[in-house]
């Protein structure tokens, strides 16, 4: 059984700093006909099962822990028996969302998480946040990067725990260390390619 990405589009709000926002969120999954992990867990638990269909989940892996992003993670956990998978670095904005429910596993830079014959590869890629991950998939072709690298260049650091040095760092570093040929299926908005990013940051 070979390993395959599916998508789907999730609307909702994202609040920091008092302020809030509609923002529509991209929900990844990855896996064969029999199980599966939910990249991100935003607004609506319904929405995201549609994706997955009937197969098991094995883990919600979280990009970072803005609130759009980890909202549901708890109750999709619940609905699934999942674990939650985040950078502990993120605590402090997992606990503007949830005050009295934690993660279940830390993810590490250079984890390898295996699924339906594919492996993602944590890279911690701080700066939108702190516990900022992309998750890469030499055998998939393709990076998640969450908020971190959109389709026209970085992800926004205007706002409390984001920092404009440490993302356009960890960008260079870390994701443009990857083929130019690798898509880049982001956290909002359209894919693009490392290739075509390597001018924008
Ligand atoms: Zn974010």
């Amino acid at each position: 059984m070979s390993a395959r990405v599916d998508h789907g589009v999730v609307s909702g709000t994202f609040s920091l700093d008092g302020e809030t926002f509609d923002v529509d969120n991209n929900v990844w999954v990855v896996g064969d006909d029999e199980q599966c992990v939910v990249i991100d867990a935003p607004h609506d638990v319904d929405a995201i099962m549609k994706i997955v269909g009937g197969r098991a989940v094995k883990a919600i892996i979280c990009t970072h822990a803005h609130d759009d992003h980890v909202r549901v993670a708890p109750a999709l956990r619940e609905r699934t028996g999942a674990p939650i998978l985040l950078h502990p670095d993120d605590r402090p904005l997992w606990g503007l969302t949830h005050t009295d429910e934690l993660w279940d596993a830390d993810l590490t830079d250079g984890q390898s998480i295996k699924i339906g014959g594919a492996a993602l590869t944590v890279l911690h890629t701080p700066g939108h946040a702190p516990g900022a991950v992309c998750l890469y998939s030499h055998d998939l072709g393709c990076v998640f990067t969450g908020d971190t690298l959109f389709e026209g260049g970085p992800g926004a650091t205007g706002r409390s725990f984001s920092d404009e040095k440490v993302i356009v760092a960890s960008i260079r570093r870390r994701l443009f260390d990857l083929p130019d040929e690798t898509i880049v299926h982001t956290g909002h908005g359209a894919d693009t390619t490392i290739g075509r990013e390597r001018d924008n940051v």
